[in-house]
């Protein structure tokens, strides 16, 4: 579903990505997790080409990033990714939020949007606040409006970078609940993370990642059991 073949990116002669390869199979969950600053964020970003990158290639879904002929935008539409901050537009209402690019971007009429956002909201158990604005909800209630919102698109694949790191820690389990039920449907998702619990649950694979390099690429029982690099057990035993 991802391929990431070779990627290297530079900012200026920063080289934040090194010879980056790994891949994402249909329905796979891989959690990517390493010290702030090894490029996690970027890695995520430059899969649904929010970031360009000078080596390498990187393909969804059999679609090449970097051919000339891929309709970027189209492609990026079927990929959900959810930020650490929830990205809601704050003066639109949760509905609306949710059915503003099934409209613009898929062209479905109103009341299919309709349907469709008032379905993601039950699932997400927010369908009482349909009317409200994102701002008279809580952090994780909006964190769980941003993935319904996402869903909505019918995504081939999701994206999550932090997801929980922003929010007050009695909010972090209603979002992880909702990812590890997504997980269990089989979705293709990759999620930067630190909640190693839901990487444990959920996981199939486990990136770690240090200076832009992806020291590590492990079933969860590998990583967790014997992770075979020193950097690698020196963060878990640092946030375990
Ligand atoms: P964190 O855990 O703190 O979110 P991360 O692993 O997501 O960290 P990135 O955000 O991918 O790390 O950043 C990797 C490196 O690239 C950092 O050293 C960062 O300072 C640098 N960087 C990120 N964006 C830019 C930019 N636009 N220009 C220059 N350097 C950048
Ligand atoms: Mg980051």
């Amino acid at each position: 579903m991802i391929e990431i073949d070779n990627v290297s990116k530079w900012y200026g002669d920063f080289n934040v990505l090194k010879h980056c390869t790994t891949s994402v199979t249909k329905g796979e969950v891989v959690v990517v997790c390493g010290p702030s600053g090894s490029g996690k964020s970027t890695l995520i970003k430059t899969v649904n080409g929010l970031e360009e990158f000078q080596e390498g290639d990187i393909r969804v879904d059999g679609t090449a990033l970097k051919d000339k002929s891929t309709n970027l935008p189209k492609l990026r539409s079927r990929v959900g990714m959810v930020f650490q901050h929830f990205e809601l537009f704050p003066h639109l209402k949760i509905t609306e939020n949710l059915c503003l690019g099934q409209m613009k971007v898929l062209g479905r009429d109103r009341e299919t949007a309709m349907k469709k956002a008032t379905a993601l909201l039950e699932r997400v158990g927010l369908e009482a606040h349909a009317h409200k604005f994102p701002g008279q909800l809580s952090g994780g209630q909006q964190q769980r409006v941003a993935i319904a919102r996402a869903l909505c698109m019918d995504p081939i694949v999701m994206l999550f970078d932090e997801p929980t790191s922003a929010l007050d820690p009695e909010m972090v389990n209603e979002v992880l609940d909702v990812m590890v039920e997504l997980a269990r449907e089989g979705m293709t998702m990759m999620v930067v993370t630190h909640e190693m619990g839901f990487a444990r649950k959920v996981a199939n694979r486990v990136i770690f990642m240090d200076r832009g390099e992806i020291v590590e690429d492990a079933t969860k029982d590998d990583f967790f059991g014997k992770p075979r690099s020193e950097r690698a057990q020196q963060f878990l035993s640092k946030i375990l």
